[in-house]
């Protein structure tokens, strides 16, 4: 089994690197982002593990960009959990497993194993509703095999539509799932986005049910 670690703390990347080939991995190491993301590129690799604060790119965007190639290497992303982002973060960018520094090194053994037992995951489902289709690995939509340009918050929008498709979400609903509460919202921003995609994926798909809330219509 080849292990690629990507981590720029020296210490800890050459640890890694003594640890799991003492255990039979054979470990390359990468010490920035796109080198990372090179050496993933290139495949030979049962599974990653990636630093998440790196010089150049960090692990997210590295995840993020090998998904979008599809690629579906198994990975491992390790953080601070001061850090700005948090786990969810992590495993929203499309990585397998998320542990947080300073981590034991016996649990990183476990998770690392349980990843490489599992293998390449699955690609993420993809969402189909009537003629729409939603992507969650590659954030793509098209409309009848046409691609869509939505807003960060228009996809988030229609997501949750489709994840409920034929029920009546109410607007309480959306401004919880959809929109951060810690941030001040308009009272009638969802009225104004639900008009955002009704224009670009149809009207009639997305119905106002009078005093409950929007149906995407299944
Ligand atoms: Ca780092």
């Amino acid at each position: 089994m080849r292990v690629l670690v990507v981590e720029d703390e020296a210490r800890l990347a050459d640890a890694l690197r003594r640890g799991l080939q003492e255990e039979g991995f054979a470990v390359d190491l990468a010490a920035t982002g796109p080198h990372g993301l090179e050496l993933a590129r290139h495949g030979g690799y049962d599974a990653m593990i990636l630093d998440v604060m790196l010089p150049g790119l960090s692990g997210y965007r590295v995840v993020r960009q090998l998904r979008a190639e599809e690629n579906w290497l198994p990975v491992l992303i390790l953080s601070a959990k001061d850090g700005e982002y948090d786990q969810a973060d992590g495993l929203d960018c499309g990585a397998d497993d998320y542990l947080t520094k300073p981590f034991s090194y016996v649990v990183l053994l476990a998770r690392l194993r349980a990843l490489l037992r599992r293998g390449a995951p699955q690609r993420p489902a993809v969402l189909t509703v009537g003629v729409l289709s939603l992507d969650p690995a590659r954030r793509k939509v098209t409309r009848a095999d046409t691609e869509i340009a939505l807003t960060a918050r228009e996809y988030a929008l229609l997501e949750y539509l489709m994840r409920h498709a034929g029920e009546v979400v109410s607007k309480i609903e959306l401004l919880d799932h959809v929109w951060d509460a810690s941030v001040d919202t308009a009272p009638n921003a969802v009225e104004v986005y639900v008009g955002y995609l009704r224009r670009k994926i149809g009207r009639e798909r997305l119905e106002t049910v009078r005093g409950a809330g929007y149906r995407l219509r299944a």
